[in-house]
């Protein structure tokens, strides 16, 4: 029996999914695998996993697992059904990489994507838990991809040995078939329950025309408009990255400042979300929230707020306080954890988010959705492995999520930043990130998993060839796979369907939680006590992002001031990082590794980073997966004996030569030559590198330490296209 707090217990009564509990239980004992599809909010992520507690799916020798494919979402969803149930993290606990509180005694457990599988790796038929559930399954994230695949193996494997596991796959969106109509996958379609959501009407304006560039101040605009003349409710705005988050964070303060002590007194009445009744909106009205402006134009003009700007909106206006606050991925969890609280009394919640508002949490109180239509993303050469990140146009279906937003509690409005006639031209779906990216990393996981014909997995979207080629060749070349029985260069058609074998060595690789290249590293450093060093490097390049980014715009003068003054100390603290003699030629790694040394000798605090430039949240990070590197090193060479040393000294001449060709060995095939005199037929190659992959010119980023020294041959962590193609984390190799 769960002892709920009333407030609680009347708060999950207003979820849809409650409605439909005893049809989804007897669904779960009549079925290995279930599917249930409902719109965001309707209560999937918090309610499931307690109707399986309460029919008794956990107890002491089986846990309830839950995946999620964002670390945010595991954590706070951990959070959230403790509290819900009453119990402590003990027993409701989660797991993501870098950390978890999971005990003996965990029944409900909340991981990312990537810890489940590796939890197979050790065991393959997941013998602890009874009940797997893949949240947010409609992401599409390549570890979800694969794990419905594993499963869709594991639950017949369970049921022979009559210890059945039950799977429920959950997902936001209709869109389903790639799971049920695929036989590869699953031979007997599972049930599919559609969670009836309880969503108001949300009135679509779309702008009469889309701003060229500028959707950050179309954005502010907006904002003003609605909270100027529109009724109380909250405000979600989507934007693309963290720095226009903060500078329309910014903005809106200055516009609508809000002072602690005189907001209690102000006008806007309090907004009482518990008073409004709470209808169904019609079953299969599935266009509730895409009907175009022209179907509201003359009777709502007022709500219509049209495009453009007013003179009056830079104003600042303290007698209509706004609550604004910032919603990434890279905030620190307290700060995420604020959004789910009511605003201070008097005043209106603006929430700026990027695409985590999208699907995996559920703002209380929106009544006002602005989307900018765009989401940032990270894209991929599938051979190359050059990655860009993107602004690019979303799809229909995360507008309409988007959209959806706002008639959690009551009907609301959502106003796209772009024409309906831009909206018909964005593509239905996002396509799933299996299909986008390079996969040497799962590949490398699926073999660890004595998955040798890659190309047979029962993948719901298969990886290109290409990029399956790619990933065999590389890891043959890392010595990972047993290189096949030929010579010469395969043909990619023959590489996708070769299925090589894991090596010993691969073996060992695939314990460490990093990609292949940084997990070579790993299992070359035993000589010269090496490993600390290389630990410490691998875990800042897997972190990623060390350093606050000074060069953002700035909203006045004194801003632009501040952040200069910001930039130089950093640039002088990474000159100091980077050390002397053969460090030095380690270029942007020594840099990482000297940072990180500092900022553990300085105690890892807070302060210290901003001081310093570093970002404390990745530095904690960091500090993290050291440990678990060191923890998973330990268990590989039990006569290791390695610990972490918050004193580590810097590496000698003889470990830094070292370190250079075991970085050499992991990144050999992201090998760069200075481009020779005679070869400057054309201006562009001036200052330009030379790689195995690409025809065109690379460069050294500018914010390495070996911009200005351009060594003759260099190892980079990864090219980055901008306005040029841009290798960052280099390093300087000796040729041969
Ligand atoms: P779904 O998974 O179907 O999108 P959820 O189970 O995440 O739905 O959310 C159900 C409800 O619980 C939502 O109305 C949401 O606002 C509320 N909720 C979720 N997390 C929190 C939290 N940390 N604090 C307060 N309310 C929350
Ligand atoms: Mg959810």
């Amino acid at each position: 029996p769960v002892d709920r707090s009333p407030e609680i217990q009347e708060a999950r009564l207003k979820l849809p999914i409650l409605a439909e509990e005893q049809i989804i239980m007897e669904a779960v004992s009549e079925n290995p695998i279930v599917i249930i599809c409902g719109e965001t909010g309707s209560g999937k992520t918090t309610q499931v996993p307690q109707f399986l507690y309460e029919a008794g799916y956990a107890s002491s020798n089986g846990a309830i697992g839950i995946t999620e494919p964002r670390r945010v979402a595991a954590v706070s969803m951990s959070q959230r059904v403790a509290k819900e149930m009453n119990l402590s993290d003990r027993e409701v606990s989660y797991q993501i990489r870098y950390e978890g509180n999971v005990t003996d005694e965990t029944q409900i457990k909340f991981m990312t994507d990537g810890v489940l599988l590796k939890e197979i790796q050790k065991d393959f038929l997941l013998s602890k838990y009874k009940v797997v559930i893949i949240d947010e399954a409609h992401e599409r994230s390549m570890y979800t991809d694969i794990l419905i695949g594993l499963l869709s193996r594991i639950v017949p494997l369970r049921e022979k040995k009559g210890l059945p596991l039950k799977l429920i796959v959950m997902s936001a969106t209709l869109r389903v078939e790639d799971f049920t109509d695929n036989n590869r996958l699953f031979s007997v379609t599972p049930p599919v329950i559609q969670v009836d959501a309880r969503q108001f009407p949300v009135t679509v304006h779309f702008n009469k025309k889309t701003p060229l560039d500028d959707y950050s101040g179309e954005c502010f605009r907006k904002v003003c408009k609605i909270h100027r003349m529109l009724p109380p409710g909250g405000i979600l705005v989507f934007l693309t990255g963290q720095a226009e988050v903060h500078s329309l964070c910014r903005r809106l303060r200055k516009a609508f400042p809000f002072q602690k002590n005189n907001a209690a007194g102000n006008a806007l009445p309090k907004i009482d979300l518990d008073n409004y009744s709470v209808v169904p909106v019609d079953e299969g009205d599935e266009d509730r929230d895409t009907e175009t402006d022209d179907d509201i134009a003359g009777s709502d003009i007022d709500l219509d707020l049209g495009d453009g700007d007013s003179e009056e909106d830079e104003k600042s206006d303290s007698s209509l306080p706004l609550y604004v606050l910032p919603l990434y991925s890279l905030l620190a969890p307290e700060k995420q954890a604020k959004v789910f609280r009511a605003p201070p009394p008097g005043t209106r919640l603006c929430v700026v988010a990027t695409n985590v508002a999208e699907t995996s949490l559920t703002i209380p109180g929106i009544k006002y959705v602005v989307d900018c239509g765009k989401v940032k993303k990270r894209f991929y050469d599938k051979i190359t492995g050059v990655s860009s990140f993107r602004v690019t146009w979303i799809s229909q279906a995360s507008a309409n999520q988007r959209a959806g937003r706002a008639g959690r509690t009551e009907p609301g409005h959502c106003y796209r930043l772009y024409s309906s006639a831009v909206f018909m031209d964005f593509e239905k779906f996002s396509a799933p990130e299996i299909t986008k990216r390079p996969v040497e990393d799962l590949i490398l996981q699926m073999k660890a998993l004595n998955i040798e014909k890659v190309i047979n997995f029962p993948f719901p979207t298969p990886p290109p060839t290409e990029a399956l080629a790619a990933a065999e060749e590389l890891l043959i070349a890392l010595g990972a796979l047993k290189e096949p029985p030929m010579m010469g260069r395969l043909t990619q058609q023959l590489a996708a369907k070769l299925s090589c074998p894991i090596s010993p060595l691969g073996r060992i690789m695939a314990t460490f939680p990093v990609a292949p290249r940084y997990a070579k590293m790993l299992a070359l450093s035993r000589q010269h006590d090496c490993l600390p060093y290389t630990i410490t490097i691998v875990s800042a390049m897997t972190v990623r992002e060390l350093f606050e980014e000074f060069d953002r715009p700035a909203v006045s003068e004194e801003e632009t001031a501040k952040l200069k003054g910001k930039k130089a100390r950093l640039l002088q603290m990474q000159r100091i990082w980077a050390g002397q003699g053969p460090m030095q030629m380690l270029g942007d790694l020594m840099v990482m590794l000297g940072a990180v040394g500092a900022c553990e000798y300085a105690g890892c605090t807070r302060k210290f980073c901003e001081e310093n430039g570093l970002r404390y949240k990745a530095m904690l990070e960091i500090r993290r997966l050291r440990g678990q590197l060191t923890t998973a090193v330990n268990s590989v060479c039990t006569d290791a004996g390695l610990y972490i040393d918050p004193k580590m000294k810097p590496p000698t001449e003889a470990q830094a030569t070292y370190l250079r060709q075991i970085v050499l060995a992991g990144l050999g095939d992201h090998v760069a030559r200075r481009v020779q005199a005679e070869e400057l037929l054309d201006d562009k190659w001036k200052n330009a590198y030379k790689t195995a992959l690409l025809d065109d010119p690379v460069f050294i980023h500018p914010s390495s330490v070996l911009f200005k020294q351009l060594p003759e041959f260099v190892v980079y962590q990864e090219i980055v296209e901008t306005t040029k193609l841009y290798m960052k984390g280099v390093s300087a190799v000796e040729p041969e």
